[in-house]
């Protein structure tokens, strides 16, 4: 046996009794926790470890242990280890769960009319869903309910005519905000569409992806690319909503025709195939579940994290990601990208994508529609999650409270983290460590599990300046420790004369102190 496999060995073992007892583990706990931990049967990564499980004996011996494990070996460990990137997962759906009920109660905005087969879409249908980048998945609602993406399409377009063009692209294409709304019959200074996040800029990127190919190989080749950004999840076409589109596009038609009379086109594009291919990409079909994977690929660098396959560049997504904070929510994109700051890009269909980077991808929707095409509840969702996690690409500003979650973290491990590292800067007198986790949110006066805060081992430690800093802030003088020690009774006991004195004139006590004037 090689060094390496007797590593993998132990390690096996090592989450075998961390789960075992008396010699076995019980089926329904592995099942129960793979479906604690998001990871879902039809993942295809877990397929052949959930039939092995089916085939398992209620009670699981070390050796079948081993042998399950060998189907997916680094998922369990990760899943045992509590190290997915959602490590409690649990607890982060059951926040979800709350801001789907309190969502759910908005009424407003009313769906899209502009075509008969989005008027008809039954306005009170919601759904939200996840999937982190360990592929951790929930769905709430109508998450398998199929609507067409609209112009969430839009990302994938760019992305397809970036892996064809590189850098070209912009050429035909700018990166800035129009400013106006999606369909605006604009072009900017240059004569191009602002950015390919609006229908002008959608259409020259549909114009850019397998240029002088047959139409049907352009939608198959799209198609494929949504399947696999989407883990080979059914992907379906709404051809009477392609064909409605088609009938009532006369803006489109309009941009189109603005576009090549500025020759912002490459030379020769057909523009009604152009426009068709367009009016296609908007009417594919995808679900809530399947467009959160989707976003979660956008999220994972590219690489869809079901399959493991690299579906798109990563460089390109960063791309893709960096338009999507700017122009995603069409007028909205400035206020979006200030009060939620995460990339999005919505549709008329009122779907919302979301991508967390290296952490999640998600998808509301709910097709009632606020004044600006973005969906009511999608918006207010978007919100509440912000609010409560610290996913704002901002949240990380240092000084900021940490009055908010971060679901990456396990029940406040960090919090835990930075409290003992707070106290071990103080042991030392390391003032601008302690001034550094002050800003990070650490509270100084937290006690460590002996009841010790920083201001006890500063104290006995005799480091006066550390003291002093303490005492410069809102803290507890005379906390007491579990063998009913104060601070002022460490600096006495260690003979530290300078130490004393910053207490006592700080007005700290000692224990026996603190006693006589509880009895008064
Ligand atoms: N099909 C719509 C259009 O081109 C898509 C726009 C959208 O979702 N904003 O007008």
């Amino acid at each position: 046996m090689t060094h390496a496999m007797q590593q993998t060995d132990d390690s096996v073992l090592e989450l075998f009794q961390s789960r075992m007892t008396n010699g076995y583990i019980r089926r329904e706990d592995i099942r129960q926790e793979l479906a604690n931990s998001g990871i879902l049967r039809d993942d295809p990564r877990v397929k052949l470890l959930y039939h092995a499980l089916d085939l398992c004996e209620e009670r699981i011996s070390e050796e079948s242990f081993h042998e399950l494990v060998a189907y997916a070996p680094t998922l369990i460990e990760q899943i045992f280890r509590g190290s997915l990137i959602v490590p409690d997962f649990p607890s982060f759906c059951s926040k979800l769960r709350t801001f789907f009920h309190d969502t759910a109660a908005q009424k407003q905005g009313s769906v899209a009319t502009y075509i008969p087969q989005l008027a008809r879409v039954d306005p009170d249908k919601f759904a939200v869903a996840v999937c982190t980048i360990d592929g951790q998945r929930v769905a709430l609602g109508d998450a398998d309910d199929f609507f067409c993406v609209q112009s969430c399409s839009k990302p994938l377009t760019y992305l397809l005519a970036l892996e064809e063009l590189g850098d070209e692209v912009h050429k035909f294409v700018g990166r800035e905000p129009s400013g106006k709304t999606f369909n605006e019959l604009t072009l900017n200074a240059k004569g191009l569409p602002h950015n390919p996040m609006i229908n002008a800029g959608a259409i020259m990127c549909c114009a850019l992806i397998k240029q002088g190919r047959d139409p049907a190989d352009k939608f198959d080749h799209i198609l494929q690319r949504w399947r696999e950004a989407a883990a080979g999840m059914r992907v379906g076409f709404n051809n009477a909503v392609y064909l409605s589109e088609r009938q009532t596009a006369d803006r489109n038609f309009a941009l189109g025709y603005f576009m090549r009379e500025k020759n912002a086109f490459p030379e020769k594009v057909d523009l009604l195939q152009t426009l068709e291919f367009y009016f296609q990409c908007c009417s594919i079909e995808l679900t809530a579940a399947s467009l959160a994977t989707v976003a979660s690929t956008l999220a994972n660098g590219g690489m869809c994290p079901l399959t493991g396959q690299q579906v798109f560049q990563p460089d390109y997504v960063k791309n893709c990601l960096s338009l999507m904070s700017s122009c995603g929510m069409y007028d909205f994109s400035g206020e979006f990208a200030f009060r939620v700051g995460l990339p999005a890009k919505s549709g008329v269909s009122g779907v919302v994508m979301v991508v967390i980077p290296n952490v999640m991808g998600l998808c509301i929707w709910s097709p009632r529609l606020d004044e600006l095409g973005n969906s009511v509840r999608g918006v207010e969702f978007c919100k509440r999650l912000v609010d409560n996690f610290s996913f704002h690409t901002f949240d990380r500003v240092n000084g900021l409270q940490r009055s908010k979650l971060d679901a990456t973290k396990s029940l406040s491990e960090q919090e835990r983290a930075w409290k003992i590292s707070f106290i071990w800067s103080a042991a030392v007198g390391d003032i601008p460590e302690m001034r550094r986790l002050i800003a990070r949110g650490t509270n100084p006066s937290s006690p460590d599990y002996d009841g010790r805060t920083a201001l006890h081992v500063a104290a006995s430690e005799g480091k006066a300046a550390a003291v002093e800093f303490l005492l410069e802030r809102d803290i507890d003088l005379s906390p007491v420790d579990r063998w009913h020690h104060t601070p002022l009774d460490d600096a006495i006991r260690h003979e530290h004369v300078d130490v004393q004195a910053l207490l006592l004139q700080a007005g700290a006590k000692t224990h026996s102190q603190l006693q006589e004037e509880a009895v008064q």
